[in-house]
């Protein structure tokens, strides 16, 4: 077989995704039946005792010790049917934080889960935002329907008021709560019956037939039957047909009900997102696209985190493979900095160095263990001059300085502080005008990141440290429009604005509230005002 074709083939098999959602709506455990459905776990077990002895680090490296398996903390991979599956993990901390953020940038679909009983969560719509603003398609799976639910047509009215984005429910739930007795496949207008397992343990039993068939009135409760057909009409006079290029969008989210942890709709899930979520999408370049089935090896860096084994020094950096084929041992350009490196067999897929990763395809993601000079949103790729355009950034809601707690320990506040700059934990900010001082204001999108900052300076680093919260709400990226010009090139402030840099130099203005945004955006009608930092 030539190369392209091979390209070709494998990466029509990818589908790479990331699953968002608000904490205990279920994502774990649905990770854990898809991982059932690759055969990569023969039980699927109760969730309920890793999560009490949840790691902080992530969700996976708990679960892969409990399990025995390999499986990546940042990576989930697994063949099912004809396809290679690769599932990001997305930190599940009760915060946010730009590491979430960032791995979204690396997937090309999402899958939402809701908790039924509860509609759309907080976390979830800032994630699901993210994704919207990368167009990436979604799809949603309502759980928990074997719990008093809100009734389906009010969750789907919860997508489209609250995220703003249509809905097509594939399927429909038959009563909730007690009364869950299956769900109807609207496309194949087939009704799949729940019988529940002890625990839940085993591959749920599916029954099928038609909505009309008297055993299935018989088998619903007093009144779901009439409520189902009923729904069911009203759906169907509603009258839209399903729209894929809606979906590839983002601007509709196929819908379907199930019970994570009884294992029900999970497989009718996992079998229509394969068929249909897209293939590994390309990524610009500048003025280029670069298509996942070029034989040019390119990647780009989404993810670095270091010291994941305390006993050594080491240094992980997570690349996802644009296009091309990846092989162990290649030399490729570090374009930023036009070195040639070599993905040498220190170069594995993070799992206690049990895998190697001898080849992979665009749509896959890669650990590179070592001490490269990588940082985040880096392009590395057999030609020399290409450089991806920039990881989108989230323009920090959260301000603080950083004081050393101990003068003797200045240089490993310092060379800690460095490394957590590099995989991004913080961003920091440098004031225009400097008293000498030397104390790191620092950003960040959600108050967790100063915390996990904190705790590893000290654990890794012996470091101490303190935080002193700054009043700021908000950032924004400041340029002066094209043909103005200023005094001093310099925006006029408002009151109690500040004005720093961030490490590429670029001017950013700390803003107090949305208030204040408001009147300084009035004052300062020659300046582009920006969430993202302006394309270079
Ligand atoms: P995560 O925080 O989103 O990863 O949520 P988990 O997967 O850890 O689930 C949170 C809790 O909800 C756990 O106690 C699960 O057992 C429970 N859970 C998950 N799916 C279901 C479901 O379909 N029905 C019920 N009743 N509980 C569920």
């Amino acid at each position: 077989m030539s190369a392209s074709t091979e390209i070709k083939r494998e990466v029509a098999r990818r589908r790479t995704f990331a699953i968002i959602s608000h904490p205990d709506a279920g994502k774990t455990t649905l990770t854990e039946k898809f991982l059932l459905y690759g055969g990569a776990l023969n039980l699927a077990g109760s969730v309920t005792a890793r999560k009490n002895q949840r790691a902080t680090t992530s969700d996976w490296m708990e679960l892969e010790k409990q399990r025995g398996i390999s499986i990546s903390s940042t990576v989930l991979q697994f063949d099912y049917k004809d396809c290679v599956v690769n599932i990001l993990d997305t930190p599940g901390h009760k915060d946010f934080s730009e590491d979430t953020y960032r791995v979204l940038t690396a997937v090309d679909a999402a899958v939402m889960v809701v908790d039924a009983g509860k509609g759309i969560e907080s976390q979830t719509r800032k994630l699901f935002e993210v994704c919207r603003r990368r167009g990436v398609p979604i799809f949603t799976f309502m759980n928990k329907l074997d719990r008093p639910s809100k009734p389906p047509l009010e969750l789907l009215d919860d997508l489209e008021n609250v995220l703003g984005i249509h809905a097509f429910p594939l399927n429909w739930p038959l009563g909730d709560g007690p009364r869950f007795k299956g769900v109807y496949d609207r496309e194949k207008k087939q009704v799949h019956l729940f019988e529940r397992t002890p625990g839940g343990a085993f591959r749920a039993p599916v029954a099928v037939s038609d909505i009309s068939d008297p055993a299935v009135a018989n088998k619903l409760d007093t009144g779901v039957y009439e409520q189902v057909t009923e729904e069911l009409e009203l759906l169907d006079g509603a009258g839209a047909d399903f729209d894929l290029a809606a979906v590839e969008a983002g601007e509709l989210t196929p819908v379907f009900f199930g019970s994570a942890a009884n294992n029900f709709g999970v497989q009718l899930l996992l079998d229509r997102f394969i068929e249909l979520a897209p293939t590994p999408s390309g990524r610009m370049a500048g003025e280029v696209e670069i298509e996942p089935e070029s034989e040019e090896f390119s990647a780009f860096v989404f993810k670095i985190q270091a010291n994941m084994n305390p006993k050594h020094r080491d240094r992980v950096s997570f690349i996802r493979i644009v296009s091309g084929k990846f092989e162990r041992d290649m030399n490729v350009f570090h374009t930023r900095t036009g070195e040639k490196v070599r993905l040498s067999n220190s170069m594995r897929l993070f799992a206690q160095d049990r895998e190697t990763v001898d080849d992979a395809f665009a749509g896959d993601v890669a650990g590179l263990v070592g001490n490269h000079d990588f940082l985040i949103g880096d392009t590395l790729s057999s030609k020399k001059s290409l450089s991806f355009d920039e990881i989108p950034r989230f323009a920090p809601e959260c301000f603080a300085w950083l004081h050393n707690a101990s003068t003797a320990k200045f240089k490993r506040f310092r060379s800690g502080l460095e490394q957590m700059l590099k995989e991004g934990v913080v961003s920091e900010f440098t004031p225009l005008e400097n008293d000498g001082v030397y104390t790191p204001l620092l950003g960040a999108v959600g108050p967790l990141q100063f915390e996990v900052l904190q705790h590893r300076l000290q654990g890794e680093y012996d470091a101490e440290t303190r935080i002193e919260p700054a009043y700021w709400q908000l950032s924004r990226w400041m340029r002066l429009k094209e043909g103005e010009t200023t005094k001093e090139d310099l925006p006029e402030l408002s009151m109690d604005v500040r004005l720093v840099r961030d490490r590429h130099g670029h001017l950013v203005a700390l803003i107090p509230s949305p208030w204040t945004l408001g009147t300084f955006t009035e004052k300062n009608e020659k300046w582009e005002i920006s969430e993202q930092p302006f394309p270079p």
